[in-house]
């Protein structure tokens, strides 16, 4: 008998972004000058003042190992910050912090998930829910949307994908890949029905800082009391602050599901990392460049963003049309092709549930902006 992965194992996608990435590299050390809009981190580097604590954190020797759930400290300073933001009050015991935005999320539905429990989750989406629903042995029950709502779902949308099987939504504002923000309306639409049917709801707010043109973000447990003891909001440091690669997030919510989360991950990592600036500026500037770019040129974004730092591209216009004698079938088609003919890498939307768009991230230079669409529209004109 062979050797045999779990069925989950078998069941996981690669990240979709692996494969682009290969090829960007390739064409890099082949001296190609490629201008990427596929990576979903800030340009910016961690601000100074972080830096220095955490050199000194280091000499200190805050080296060791730490409470499972992060150190009371940092937790007591994130129940502040939520407060502040938010005025939601949350004690340290009802707060984690984590390997990243990421192992949060992982937590949050490992310890609600079981198997055969599905999870709602509303399209487009950040492409690793899916997977991460399936490692906690759920199901995810996708609620397709288009762009003529902007891509949000409606609340008859949201109320028939509830079954006797749901456990939790996910839901994601500024949302990753189209830079959208939930309006109240909707999220106290979700926030009923998870009282009525009686679900969690996973607030994944790590974009929560980056919101543009007076938008801002609320969190589902800002709604009401009730929302409130069912919500597990997560956040982080990565996207904000420019901490990618440290890899600090965190969530709040009901102590039972945080103590849950906080037992799970001491046995899987043990415990976090031991040891502001201001770009939402630079955000804004370069997404208000980037929409006139794409206007003045005649190619069209897939929604408006209000927060993040990604945008959709409206490819429909393209498909069935050839480049070199290769059809273009598919946005991931148009993504490939764009990158190999014409240097630029974006991704594309149909594994985030945006079929027919390629998202591309403006967490780059103007100046690589300008030149990006410069590009694009010399790829698309080109086209037969
Ligand atoms: N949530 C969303 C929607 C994201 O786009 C990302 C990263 O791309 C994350 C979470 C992960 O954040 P972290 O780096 O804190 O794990």
């Amino acid at each position: 008998m062979p050797l045999q992965l779990s069925n989950i194992a078998q069941s996981i996608t690669p990240s979709a972004t692996l494969g682009l990435n290969a090829i960007v590299a390739e064409l890099k050390k082949q001296g190609e000058d490629v201008i990427s809009l596929g990576v979903g981190e800030p340009d910016f580097d961690t601000p100074v003042h972080i830096r220095k604590a955490a050199k000194e954190a280091i000499d200190a020797g805050k080296t060791r190992y730490t409470d499972a759930k992060g150190i009371p400290e940092l937790r007591a300073a994130i129940a502040e910050h939520i407060y502040a933001h938010k005025a939601l009050r949350y004690s340290p015991d009802e707060i984690i912090v984590s390997s990243g935005a990421k192992q949060a999320i992982v937590l949050a539905l490992q310890a609600i998930v079981n198997p055969g429990d599905e999870v709602i989750l509303p399209s487009p989406y950040w492409i690793s829910y899916t997977e991460m629903i399936k490692i906690a042995g759920g199901t995810p029950v996708i609620i397709t949307t288009d762009p003529e709502t902007d891509f949000l779902p409606t609340p008859e949308q949201l109320e028939a994908a509830v079954t006797e099987r749901t456990k939790a939504i996910i839901i994601n504002s500024p949302n990753n890949p189209t830079g959208n923000i939930w309006p109240r309306t909707l999220l106290a639409a979700a926030c009923e029905l998870a009282r009525k049917y009686d679900f969690f709801i996973v607030s994944d707010e790590i974009y929560e800082d980056l919101c543009y043109d007076g938008y801002s973000q609320l969190s589902p447990a800002q709604i009401s009391d009730d929302a409130k003891q069912r919500t597990i909001l997560v956040s982080g440091f990565s996207k904000a602050y420019a901490m990618t690669g440290w890899r600090m997030g965190y969530a709040s919510g009901p102590l039972f599901a945080i103590k849950a989360m906080g037992s799970i991950q001491s046995h899987m990592t043990g415990n976090p990392n031991s040891c502001v600036v201001d770009m939402a500026h630079s955000f804004a500037r370069r997404r208000t460049l980037l929409l006139f770019l794409l206007a003045q040129n005649a190619l069209r974004p897939g929604v408006m963003p209000k927060g993040a730092f990604y945008m959709l591209l409206d490819v429909r216009p393209y498909l069935g049309k050839k480049c070199d004698g290769e059809v273009i079938d598919s946005d991931g088609k148009f993504a490939e092709l764009l990158l190999k003919k014409s240097f630029v890498a974006v991704i594309p939307g149909t594994p985030f549930g945006a079929c027919g768009f390629v998202r591309m991230s403006y967490a780059v230079s103007d100046i690589q902006i300008t030149e990006a669409v410069r590009r694009i529209k010399n790829f698309v004109n080109g086209l037969e």
